[in-house]
């Protein structure tokens, strides 16, 4: 029986990437995070080449929106008040760490340079990788460029879209919810509501195109990479970051599946070789892939309140002990790396046009 809350659904037997056969990866995966309707089955691509997952049945695109109706973009959740919160507090060790992160930046990537020197204070961040890795996500990776022209795909409330513009970016963002654009333009952002091939951009136009935890979210994936190909400046870099279903973690931890396939909202997760397939099948030729240790934490505390409670919440409580836990966790996640670099619990794309 189907009610006007379920979301309808096609076949999607072969690989949308490269079209082979996939095997069934997932069966019965529900929505533990925001609660939309409807169980849910991936496979993995056969091919040694791509091994993505996707969700096979695949949600109509029309009916995805009833899997955002609580999502963590819009006003009011407390996850959007978490985030707000963390960005508002001015206590000691706040700002302490806000200074190594900005002094981290000078160092490493340029940003807020012309006063001369290196910053003593941003050394303190080769003491923890955990901060490091947040902080190198934060810029995407990416060196100061004054005045470069930055477009974010799926820029959301617009917190990162904000430090890039404070940073010296000219930065503008797309996003198909009406509700986060409304909470971008109120920081002061421009955000064009849709899809990023319905925004017409001009050939060779930006600098940079970026994403965070976006691209598993996206229908057309190959016209999505097409398009970035065609709006970049030649020399231009997109930068996407997304979850890695081949991470360590994802090994290591029961509930891991749920805060990966995120069903219905992730239509894929991809790992290093998926992620390099999709743009080179979408003809860019300078890619370079890694992965990072930034959410290891995240998924250790997901983990821990969905065998509690059956649902995890961004920006719940935490106890001091899990948080402990969680940080740990990172930390074997950094050791784990120098063996074996693919599996981080993000993985990152950067290409270059
Ligand atoms: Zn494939």
């Amino acid at each position: 029986m189907t009610s006007t809350t379920d979301i309808r659904t096609r076949p999607c037997p072969e690989c949308p990437v490269c079209g082979s056969n996939g095997s069934i990866f997932y069966r019965d995966l529900r929505d533990t995070f925001f609660g939309s309707p409807g169980k849910w089955s991936s496979r993995k691509c056969a091919n040694p080449d791509c091994r993505l997952v996707w969700l096979d049945p695949m949600p109509l695109e029309e009916d995805i929106h009833k899997a955002y109706q609580n999502y963590f973009t819009h006003e009011g959740t407390a996850a959007a008040r978490w985030i707000e919160n963390i960005e508002n507090s001015q206590n000691l060790p706040r700002r302490l760490y806000e200074a190594i992160k900005r002094g981290y930046w000078k160092n490493r990537y340029g940003y807020g340079g012309g006063v001369g020197g290196k910053s003593y204070l941003g050394y303190f961040a080769y003491l923890h990788p955990g901060w490091r890795s947040s902080f190198d996500s934060a810029v995407y990776f990416l060196t100061a460029r004054p005045g470069g022209r930055l477009l974010e795909i799926g820029s959301g409330g617009g917190t990162e879209l904000k430090l890039m513009q404070t940073l010296g970016w000219e930065a503008e963002g797309v996003d198909r919810d009406p509700d986060a654009r409304k909470n971008a333009e109120s920081r002061g952002l421009l955000v064009r509501l849709g899809q990023l091939q319905d925004q017409k951009y001009p050939d060779d136009y930006f600098d940079a195109v970026v994403s965070n935890h976006v691209i598993e979210h996206v229908f057309d994936l190959v016209d999505l990479f097409r398009e970035i190909l065609r709006i970049l400046k030649p020399g231009g870099q997109f930068v996407f970051i997304t979850p890695n279903i081949e991470s360590w973690g994802h090994r290591v931890f029961s509930n891991a599946d749920l805060m990966f396939m995120d069903s219905p909202r992730h239509l894929y997760v991809f790992s290093a070789p998926s992620l390099r397939r999709v743009a080179q099948e979408s003809g860019f030729e300078k890619i370079k892939v890694f992965t990072t240790i930034r959410h290891a934490h995240s998924l250790y505390l997901s983990d821990k309140a969905i065998s509690r409670t059956g649902h995890f919440e961004v920006g719940a409580a935490v106890s001091l002990q899990d948080r402990l836990g969680a940080k740990g966790l990172q930390l074997v996640e950094w050791a784990v790396l120098k063996v074996r670099p693919t599996a981080g619990e993000e993985v990152v794309i950067v290409g270059q046009k």
